[in-house]
């Protein structure tokens, strides 16, 4: 082959080691219990389920390419200008659109040692270099973060709560982020787990946006709406970053059957409220057995928790994961996250934390049967 005629990516581009998401099948086992990618437990609401079906006949038409319906939903629900909403194929196009709009070659974006991995991975593929702020306790350190910041820095990313490890920032130290950085600076919150967060007080920076200079917020249908598979998420930022984001999007990047979907998820908040009242009772359930285990687990106020084992011996998390796959259960190794002894298990149904639980136990007790 002669190499002068193969194209060539853009510098960066070879660099991204593809996201991998939750596996879901173990071959040759049969019944597979995923609690890998922190779906939900409870399916989505059975109201966005009806709209979808109502709505399969019309997929032939090209869905409303400016999402006017769904944007007033959440408008509404939220108490937020439409006009200032954007919707996305997921919050993870939104997290592209906004890297890719603000930052290239020789720029920097900022994020916390452990937070979100598609940020990261967005940045190399636009040319823009990631520089990592260190944590306390798995958690982001706003003074770390401020250090971390160059020149060259166009956007700050925190996920608040963070996945994989749970763990939260208050608005009081959000806040006092956003007022250390430049204000041409982005501040994006993700705040794709801020449904779960128990205290009425936590608006998932919803405040900071109205208040504070070139604050986006991004959300997602994909958690506490239970639909990750429809692929829709919403930003919440200053006019001038929505009419950006609104140059750059695909004309028809939101389904018709995302569109219908979310307007109905996003006003049962009956059924929201079940998730959450499922999510505590279980999360909670479940961290009290793993730490009657002698785990580690980090308080977390997503869907999941963050499990640490012993870095040497029987009890690894490498071990861990390989006994709970050969009974078909799936949680996340985030050895990608720089976390090898740690593994992330999502709050699935009861039956299912129960007997994730007890096989747990066995391999706790008795090392895996080695
Ligand atoms: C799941 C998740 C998202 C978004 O997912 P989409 O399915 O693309 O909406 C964004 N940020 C974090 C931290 C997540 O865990």
């Amino acid at each position: 082959m002669n190499l002068s005629n193969t194209p060539l990516p853009r510098p960066g581009i070879m660099d991204i080691v593809p996201y991998a998401g939750g596996e879901s099948k173990i071959p040759g086992v049969s019944r597979i219990i995923k609690l890998a990618s922190n779906e939900g437990a409870l399916g989505c609401s059975p109201r966005a389920r009806d709209a979808m079906i109502h709505a399969a006949g019309d997929v032939y038409r090209y869905p409303d390419g400016a999402c006017v319906e769904l944007r007033e939903a959440i408008g509404q629900q939220y108490g937020i200008d439409p006009a200032r909403i954007v919707c996305g194929a997921g919050s993870d196009e939104l997290i592209g659109m906004l890297i890719h709009s603000y930052a290239g070659p020789g720029d920097t974006l900022v994020q916390s040692r452990y937070g979100f991995l598609m940020y990261s991975i967005y940045g190399k593929s636009a040319g823009v270099e990631t520089l990592f702020a260190p944590e306390t306790n798995l958690t982001a350190d706003v003074d770390a973060l401020l250090a971390t910041v160059k020149d060259t820095t166009r956007l700050v990313f925190l996920a608040n709560p963070n996945n994989p490890t749970g763990t939260i920032l208050p608005p009081s130290e959000v806040q006092r982020l956003r007022e250390g950085l430049r204000d041409d600076i982005i501040l994006a919150l993700d705040s794709a787990y801020c449904e779960f967060v128990q205290s009425n007080s936590f608006d998932g920076g919803i405040g900071l946006v109205n208040s504070h200079p070139n604050t986006v917020m991004l959300r997602t249908f994909s958690k506490i709406h239970g639909m990750g598979g429809i692929r829709l998420g919403w930003a919440y930022g200053p006019a001038h970053i929505v009419d950006v984001l609104n140059r750059v999007r695909g004309p028809f990047n939101v389904s018709a059957l995302a569109q219908v979907a979310g307007v109905a998820a996003i006003k049962d908040t009956e059924f929201q409220d079940s998730v959450r009242a499922h999510n505590r009772l279980w999360r909670e359930w479940t961290r009290e057995k793993m730490e009657a285990l002698g785990l580690v687990v980090t308080p977390s106020e997503g869907n999941f928790l963050l499990a640490t084992f012993p870095s040497e011996g029987p009890r690894t998390a490498e071990r861990a994961d390989a006994f709970l796959r050969s009974r078909g259960l799936i949680c996340r190794r985030v050895a990608g996250y720089g976390l090898p002894d740690s593994l992330r298990v999502s709050i699935g149904t009861g039956e299912e934390m129960e007997l994730f639980v007890q096989t747990l136990t066995e391999f706790m007790e008795e090392g895996g049967g080695s």
